[in-house]
């Protein structure tokens, strides 16, 4: 099949690449040329595992290539996948900006049937306007059908050639055929519904995500209270599998460029009808707080923050990735420069995306991780990167100014920072001030 990608970003670059590699022809567009310079030369813009050697795979033996002409490479194909971005506005809502220019750019170029499918996660009714945007513009026959996208930063192109489903949203039936023509070699879970569901279906999966990211944040922050321990919980709650056990894992909350972005634009969508999704805005709620949370823990470890030096191990919203969108270590960074602390960061991959979103000279960006906890008070642990798994704890402790870990990811166990004589603290488990406060409720309830 004849594929034109638009957008280079993370959604459209791995599709792309993993189209060409099942043996299609495809040409990628953006608007962005250094981008594509950077991609013509055979180089990945961002940090994507598996991802670079399959792109050079499919550009060496000609099926991929990249251009900044998006009229040249939608005039060859048959089909045309959107994926550009649809950043949040300061209401919350979708901005449609790039994907309005890109479907007239799409309609101009036309030069027979064509159907366009739209990766990029739009609110409930977008792809009947991009249609009513493209039909304005040409006499050539097409369909818009949505094909929303579910893969994972970080293991994208692993979800690319094995998504959960794909999802194909058209009443009409002419699109069908090639788009499972498309996707079967990829599964057989293909879901074919209308396209005002298949646009509902992306926000709903992760808004329902992200509400089971903050329901254990705040079955974490219970446990803390009463003594429980929260990975124990969930690994026990996991075994029900009306529940499952992915998506459980305590934190600082969850990040990125699509959770944020999706609840608030779904909050938005739900207000727009005049429905209330108080649920979703609690979800919202707690993610915010539970991103302070590291910084109580901190204040109760070593006191008032100001002048004291902390180490930040991790600023990526999740290992595996660079992307720096709304990672929760933005907010705790903020905060901790609000409250006087002098801050020592290192990420392993996602530091220049940092320094570019952050633009603070006052903080010390370290290029290894001991160096960050030199001269520290503390350390906290923000994302959990493989390197940070195993470490000399008393070459540690020499290079610190006391020994305090604040681990957001529940990466370590209390056990062994015990036994490396670390101050610890970690989310819902085995923190001091909680088991206290569980002795406190088991004697109340024995003297009931
Ligand atoms: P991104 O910001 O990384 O990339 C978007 C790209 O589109 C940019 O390179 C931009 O220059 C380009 N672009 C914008 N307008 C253009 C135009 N008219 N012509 C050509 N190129 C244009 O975005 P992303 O993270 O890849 O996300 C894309 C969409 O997919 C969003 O709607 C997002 O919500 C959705 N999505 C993202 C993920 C993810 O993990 N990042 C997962 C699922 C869905």
């Amino acid at each position: 099949m004849r594929i034109a990608v638009i957008g280079t970003g993370y959604v459209g670059l791995v599709s792309g690449v993993c189209y060409a590699e099942l043996g299609h022809q495809v040409v990628a567009v953006d608007l962005d040329e250094r981008k594509i310079a950077t991609l013509r030369q055979g180089e990945v813009p961002i940090h994507e595992p598996g991802l670079q050697e399959i792109m050079q795979r499919g550009m060496a033996e000609g099926r991929l290539r990249f251009t900044t002409q998006l009229a040249e490479a939608v005039e060859e194909a048959e089909l045309v996948v959107i994926a550009v971005g649809t950043p949040p506005l300061p209401s919350g809502e979708a901005n449609l900006a790039y994907i309005e220019q890109a479907a007239r750019e799409i309609a101009l170029a036309l030069r027979g049937y064509t159907i366009v499918a739209t990766k990029s996660t739009v609110p409930v009714g977008t792809n009947e306007r991009i249609a009513e945007l493209i039909g304005e513009l040409t006499e050539h026959p097409f369909d818009v059908v949505s094909v929303p996208e579910f893969l994972r930063e970080g293991s994208a192109v692993q979800d690319t050639f094995h998504p959960d489903r794909i999802v194909i949203g058209t009443s009409r039936e002419r699109p069908v055929a090639q788009l499972l023509e498309l996707h079967r070699p990829l599964t057989e879970s293909i879901f074919v519904t209308d396209i005002r569901s298949a646009e509902m279906i992306k926000y709903a999966s992760n808004a329902f995500l992200a509400t089971k990211i903050s329901f254990i944040n705040e079955i974490a922050n219970i446990c803390e209270k009463v003594g429980a321990d929260v990975t124990k919980v969930a690994h026990g709650m996991g075994y029900d599998r009306r529940i499952g056990p992915a998506f459980l894992k305590a934190g600082i909350g969850y990040g990125g460029s699509c959770f944020p972005k999706d609840t608030q634009a779904l909050i938005q969508i739900a207000g727009n009808v005049d429905y209330e999704f108080k649920l979703l805005k609690s979800v919202v709620e707690v993610n915010k707080d539970q991103r302070l949370n590291i910084i109580r823990k901190l204040e109760s470890a070593i006191g008032e923050l100001s002048g004291r030096v902390v180490a930040l191990w991790g600023l990526a919203f999740k290992p595996d990735t660079d992307d720096m969108r709304d990672a929760p270590a933005l907010d705790i960074i903020a905060e901790l420069r609000q409250k006087g602390a002098v801050i020592r960061a290192y990420d392993p991959i996602a530091m220049s995306n940092a320094m570019h979103i952050v633009k603070d000279t006052a903080i010390v960006w370290c290029d290894e991780a001991m160096q960050a906890v030199e001269g520290a008070d503390a350390l906290c642990l923000l994302t959990e990167w493989r390197e940070f798994a195993a470490c000399d704890w008393p070459a540690m402790r020499a290079l610190m100014r006391q020994p305090v870990l604040i681990d957001g990811r529940n990466l370590y166990s209390a056990a062994e920072m015990a036994a490396a004589g670390f101050v610890y603290r970690s989310v819902g488990r085995s923190d001091p001030d909680g088991q206290l406060a569980g002795a406190d409720l088991s004697a109340r309830q024995l003297t009931r």
